[in-house]
């Protein structure tokens, strides 16, 4: 299907671009790699009267690290520059590990990681990511900037909380104040699909102990999951065999999935704690206690770890 009849503007300002939303009274939608807004538009569940394609905005592609540390993903920042990016191995796990797993070749080479945050797919990837590491996203408006924590951003399905004439600038992740371990694992059909079920995992350790940790969930229940009392649980413990399992159980315990054509929900809850398992087992003490090496077992999900 052709999308309805909409206009088309490409401004070469982030001021521009703003005045443009504000202009479209509600009728406007940024574009920015168009991997979810295209695909809607084409089925017409997305029926915008003005396009806003901000890809001409220079300045908006970047990656970089404050001297704090804090990890800020500019708005044009693809999917395809953050699995190729020198910046995130070792420093970033969990990011390291999800930006590969995000659909197929073609779709990382123009999706952005904030447009996937402003997409709200219950099934995106990033959210997860963003929130197990506390992450947060910056808006900019008429009235300026203004930064709002990733547990906040998201409304509902497909839904944030940005007003029709705000643009998402950036995604901030906070720098870390010990050694930071985790992953992304995610269960899927077929390389490139969405998850049928995935784990984010974010810790930091200091002296082997977590002095913080986040765990979030994709594609078991109708939103993005914060387990928050698994991650809760991990902090100020060694992660041993036993912390591991507990937060394992906390993290499926608050999972809500549905039996659908990829599998029962048992299954799936089954697959959330085998997956924080496998990612915390390859961090601390218990790395030498589980599977001997430390080395997951390869299974039916797509594995990647740090
Ligand atoms: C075949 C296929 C497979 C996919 N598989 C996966 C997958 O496995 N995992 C996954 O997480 N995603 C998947 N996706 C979605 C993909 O990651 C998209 O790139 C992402 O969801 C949206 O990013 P985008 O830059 O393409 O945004 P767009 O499509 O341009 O925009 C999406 C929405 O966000 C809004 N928006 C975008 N950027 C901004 C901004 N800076 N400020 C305000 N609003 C903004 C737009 O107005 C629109 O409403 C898949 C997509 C396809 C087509």
């Amino acid at each position: 299907m052709y999308p309805s009849r909409f206009r088309y503007e490409a401004p070469r300002s982030l001021a521009e671009a703003i005045g443009l939303l504000h202009e479209g009274d509600g009728e406007a939608k940024v574009l920015a790699g168009g991997q979810s807004l295209v695909p809607l538009m084409k089925l017409r569940f997305a029926t915008p009267e003005l396009l806003v394609d901000i890809n001409n905005i220079p300045g908006l592609s970047y990656q970089t690290q404050d001297a704090d540390g804090t990890l800020r993903i500019g708005a044009l920042c693809r999917h395809a520059d953050l699995e190729h990016s020198d910046l995130l191995p070792g420093k970033q796990p969990t990011m390291a590990a999800a930006a590969p797993l995000i659909a197929d070749p073609i779709v990382r080479n123009r999706g952005t990681l904030v447009g996937s945050l402003c997409h709200a797919d219950p099934q995106g990837d990033w959210a997860s990511v963003m929130v197990a590491l506390g992450g947060s996203v910056v808006a900019q408006g008429p009235g300026g900037r203004r930064s709002i924590p990733m547990a906040d951003f998201v409304t509902g399905p497909f839904e944030n909380v940005l007003a029709p004439d705000e643009i998402a600038i950036e995604a901030v992740v906070p720098p870390h104040r010990g050694t930071p371990a985790g992953g992304y694992l995610k269960l899927e059909r077929r390389v490139g699909d969405f998850a049928t079920v995935g784990v984010a995992v974010a810790v930091e350790t200091t002296d082997g102990i977590v002095t913080r940790a986040g765990i979030a969930l994709t594609g078991v229940g109708g939103a993005t999951i914060a387990c928050t009392e698994a991650a809760q649980s991990l902090t100020g413990q060694a992660l041993t065999a036993q912390a591991i399992e507990q937060a394992a159980d906390l993290a499926a315990g608050v999972s809500r999935p549905r039996t659908d054509h990829r599998g029962s929900a048992e299954y799936k809850r089954h697959m959330v704690r085998t997956f924080v398992v496998r990612i915390l087992s390859r961090t601390g003490p218990a790395a030498g206690e589980q599977a001997g090496t430390g080395e997951a077992e390869p299974g039916p999900a797509t594995e990647k770890a740090a």
